[in-house]
């Protein structure tokens, strides 16, 4: 069996990681190839129904995962025969046990996408997403728009819902920003 490609999207929010995914599921179906798209099972920001959904409100199906049972992935690629996963929000996904999976799941031979924020809004890594990129095939990092100088922006940054590094939200708790104008939320 051929070793399968590792793509990863990395950016701050609103950069199009979610659209990205959207398109490719959408592409890749099209072609005929049997895709499942994650999410892990903490992001029910837009939809409490499994289903990607971009800030656009775009959608498509998933599953949710336990984050911290990533290995369930493998029983759901061989029971449906999966030629190509998809995961949104590799940053809520447990740092140490999703690597693993996902090299079992690409020597199989199943293609694999993953987005997520690499970075938290104090700019510390943010789970699994960094180190994936590393050894991906093909990192691309987006860019938001800098919702307080109009520039490109590589961050996200907390402007509501306390400190910890896991707190699910959208524009009420996030902006994006960039290196300039960031600042690192204090409660
Ligand atoms: P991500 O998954 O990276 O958070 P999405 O694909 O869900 O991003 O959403 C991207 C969309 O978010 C853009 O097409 C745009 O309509 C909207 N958006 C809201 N705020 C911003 C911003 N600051 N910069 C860029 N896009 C933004
Ligand atoms: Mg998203
Ligand atoms: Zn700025």
């Amino acid at each position: 069996m051929k070793k399968a490609i590792l793509t990863i999207f990395a950016g701050p929010m609103y950069s199009g990681k979610t659209t990205k995914l959207i398109k490719l599921a959408e592409v890749l179906e099209a072609k005929g190839q049997k895709v499942l798209t994650v999410k892990p099972a903490i992001d029910t920001r837009y939809s409490k129904k499994p289903v990607l959904a971009s800030h656009d409100l775009k959608t498509v199906k998933a599953a949710f995962v336990d984050m911290n049972k990533p290995e369930e992935l493998l029983k759901m690629a061989e029971k449906d025969h999966i030629n190509h996963i998809i995961i949104d929000e590799l940053n809520f996904f447990h740092k140490t046990k999703t690597i693993p999976v996902i090299k079992k799941l690409l020597q199989k031979g199943v293609g694999m996408t993953g987005a997520g924020l690499a970075y938290d809004y104090r700019k510390k890594p943010f789970g699994p997403t960094l180190k994936l990129g590393k050894m991906a095939k093909h990192l691309i990092w987006l860019y938001a728009i800098c919702q307080k100088c109009g520039g490109p922006a590589q961050h996200t940054e907390r402007v509501g819902g306390g400190t910890g590094q896991v707190v699910v939200g959208a524009s009420e708790m996030y902006i994006a920003s960039c290196s300039k104008c960031h600042r690192v939320y204090r409660g």
